[in-house]
């Protein structure tokens, strides 16, 4: 009876031990799908630092200040966080 308890403990160690790395496999991948979908860099949406707008980076105004790389959704924006 004892040696069925032994075998029993084992059984789930063993069963703790594949689940484990099944668990982190399946994370793994929902995670590089989730990668893949934002991925897509020239669509990312990124905020006005002036207005508060959310826009699609490719279509911002850029401006380098101060060595940062600011996005603007229009150039009067920029203009105004510039002179701010
Ligand atoms: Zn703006």
């Amino acid at each position: 009876m004892i040696r069925l308890l032994f075998y029993a403990v084992i059984f789930y160690i063993c069963y703790r031990l594949i689940k484990g790395p099944v668990a982190f496999f399946l994370k793994g991948r929902i995670k590089s799908e989730d990668s893949d979908e934002s991925g897509l860099a020239d669509a990312e949406m990124i905020k006005d630092p002036q207005c508060g707008a959310y826009f699609m980076k490719q279509k911002g105004v850029q401006a380098r200040i101060g060595g940062k790389t600011f996005y603007f959704c229009s150039e009067s924006c920029r203009d105004k966080f510039l002179k701010r």
